[in-house]
């Protein structure tokens, strides 16, 4: 928990970075926006849904964005789905928002697993530039990347200024540029040590964030040859602004000012300048 931060106050917890390879305990991609005592989720690979249940009840879960199609940001939705169908429900589970094109991936599983429906859950396709009220004040904007088709990154603005953009898998785009411009906080994805298409490596994820004026970059979905100590060193020879490798279990406020990062309870590894 953020000792210095009120409940109140958005954060986020990185319930996975990692990607489909296990390495280093990491869990694919997953990611808990806390914000006056509800939930949402930034994907939702293997384990996040049960990782989840750690920081808020289930049921205190109103949305679930997914970014694209792929295996390791959206299977768990399956899990979703299966534990609606388990309990009763007074209310509506989380309302799940994605592109046509992840939400007919996974209506795809869900047909072919007993027992289970899209029925379960409110269902909200999303369109590139598409802008979306969440709770009161707090608002959710969309931006097509490169990735898959499909592939969506998302901005959310609080009511106080501060915001969040996640950008799922992408590699280099303009798009991603101008949906972060000078958000406060960018989740960014940085899979790779070398160019590897269609991800980003520490160059292209530097330049991204010195253009878009992130006032704090996260990264994360790191495979395997990111979590070494050449990766952290190219980090820190091309990021020119604060950024933290992010770690599974590591709490992170979003705010509305520029200020140190300070990870809560079990500490990011922090190599910014
Ligand atoms: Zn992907
Ligand atoms: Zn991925």
């Amino acid at each position: 928990m953020v000792q210095s931060a009120s409940r109140q106050d958005p954060r986020l917890v990185v319930l996975g970075s990692g990607t489909g390879v296990p390495v280093g305990g990491r869990r694919p991609a997953g990611h808990l926006v806390l914000y006056a005592g509800r939930g949402l989720l930034l994907d939702l690979g293997p384990g996040a849904w049960h990782a989840a249940s750690r920081y808020v009840r289930f049921q205190r879960i109103d949305y679930v964005l997914l970014s694209h199609p792929h295996l390791d940001h959206c299977l768990d939705t399956l899990t979703l789905l299966f534990t609606m169908s388990l309990v009763p429900r007074q209310r509506p589970g989380p309302t799940v928002m994605a592109s046509r094109e992840t939400l007919r991936q996974v209506e795809h599983w869900v047909r072919s697993t007993p027992g289970l429906s899209m029925d379960l859950v409110p269902i909200r396709p999303l369109n590139a530039g598409e802008r979306v009220s969440l709770w009161d004040g707090v608002e959710l904007t969309t931006g097509a990347v490169a990735h898959v088709a499909g592939s969506l990154a998302y901005r959310i603005d609080f009511p106080d200024g501060a915001s969040l953009t996640y950008s799922g898998d992408t590699t280099w785009c303009l798009t991603l540029v101008q949906l972060a411009y000078r958000t406060t906080v960018l989740l960014l994805e940085c899979a790779h040590r070398h160019p590897s298409s269609p991800h980003l490596w520490p160059e292209s994820a530097a330049v991204l964030a010195r253009w878009a004026e992130a006032e704090q970059t996260l990264l994360t979905h790191f495979y395997p040859d990111a979590l070494t100590p050449a990766f952290r060193q190219q980090c820190r020879r091309f990021f020119s602004t604060p950024f933290v490798l992010t770690r599974d279990g590591a709490t992170y406020p979003i705010r509305s000012r520029p200020t140190a990062i300070e990870p809560s309870s079990r500490v990011g590894e922090q190599v910014g300048r």
